[in-house]
């Protein structure tokens, strides 16, 4: 494992690219995009606008945005309906062990002039699903994860909304496949391949539940959806948003900081989000805080030692003090869960004695 010369991303990191000297996708993309022709973007955006205004016959909503109550979604949401005159449709799907503050910031959200639909999927479906992704894939929220994407077309091929708004490419943005750098729609198969690791069906068989039980983990492929990132049209910057989301949307920050990093302003919505973020660090060795600092030096605010520090302070830790919750909600014992933490436990990069587990690698 290496980590990018520039903001100390991993090598181990899911279909990243690096150049020949160790820079990654995702700083030469900020560089680049500072060169961009950001107008002739903008422009395919306006576009896009005017095609799905056209050819309508009744009233109905233009486009979905899914939101969390987070900085992003509702930067998005409010920026196509206010500066480019979408009527939007806002969904959500509720977390299981959704925390307070995502749901307070989602309400504040919501009366800044929002249609808000709220998936609640039966818990003991989603757990069940959940669960035999945490055990075959080592995800914290697979079926959460997935219902991001299967729930929220679902509903628009009910309402027969042609167009869904991400967020950013992740994969652009942060690291990862950069084939869709420049392409402003992706379809069902990269969102299969790249977002739920080509693992649903697998997991959704596994989890032996009926058929009749996955209504919102399936959906009609023939119908055609047209996906899109909004990160493709404007310069991606995600301080800028949570700066956009305080004043315009009612964001409010966690008190405390979140485990395993050194922010408080992303992803504070639910417990299993640090239990996710720390799988990740045991499967590639590099947590959350190396997101977060990337995201930083990319930006210019932090530069790579200060980011080394903050990193090595914050990346591996454990989000312990939740596991009983988290062995709960999955209903198995916490030997179990133990067990299966270390079955994902990278061993090339972490060596384990009881239960601790330590990184052989230095950060560096
Ligand atoms: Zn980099």
């Amino acid at each position: 494992m290496f980590r990018c010369k520039n903001c100390l991303n991993a090598s181990t990191r899911p279909r990243i690219i690096f150049n020949k000297d160790n820079i990654c996708n995702a700083c030469l993309w900020s560089e680049e995009k500072k060169n961009l022709n950001w107008n002739e973007r903008e422009k395919k955006l306006i576009e896009l606008v005017k095609t799905i205004k056209k050819k309508k016959t009744y009233s109905e909503f233009d486009c979905i945005v899914p939101v969390s109550g987070g900085k992003d979604g509702s930067y998005v949401a409010h920026n196509l309906k206010y500066k480019y005159g979408l009527n939007v449709l806002c969904v959500t799907v509720n977390p299981p062990m959704q925390l307070s503050l995502g749901k307070k910031n989602l309400e504040k959200f919501k009366k800044t002039g929002f249609d808000l639909i709220s998936i609640d999927v039966e818990p003991n479906i989603l757990r069940k699903i959940d669960k035999q992704g945490f055990i075959d894939d080592g995800q914290g929220y697979y079926g959460w994860m997935v219902l991001i994407h299967t729930a929220v077309i679902k509903l628009a091929q009910k309402f027969k909304i042609k167009y869904i708004f991400y967020s950013e490419d992740g994969e652009v943005e942060y690291g990862g496949s950069d084939e869709k750098k420049n392409k402003q729609f992706y379809n069902i198969d990269y969102m299969k391949k790249v977002y739920l690791n080509d693992k649903l069906e697998k997991i959704l068989k596994k989890s032996n539940l009926e058929q009749s039980k996955l209504n919102w983990f399936t959906f009609d492929e023939k119908i055609k959806i047209n996906f899109t990132h909004y990160s493709f049209y404007e310069n991606w910057d995600p301080y800028r948003n949570y700066l956009y989301a305080k004043k315009h949307c009612g964001l409010e920050d966690l008190s405390e900081g979140n485990i395993g990093t050194f922010t408080n302003f992303a992803q504070n919505d639910q417990v299993l989000a640090s239990f996710h973020y720390y799988l990740m660090y045991l499967k590639f060795g590099f947590g959350r805080a190396t997101q977060d600092a990337g995201i930083e030096i990319r930006r210019g605010a932090m530069t790579r030692d200060q980011a080394l520090n903050l990193v090595r302070l914050y990346d591996g830790v454990s989000p312990e003090v939740h596991f009983n919750e988290i062995a709960e909600y999955y209903e198995i014992s916490i030997d179990n869960l133990w067990k299966i933490i270390k079955k994902h436990t990278n061993r090339t990069l972490f060596e384990i004695n009881k239960n601790k587990i330590r990184p052989k690698f230095v950060i560096e």
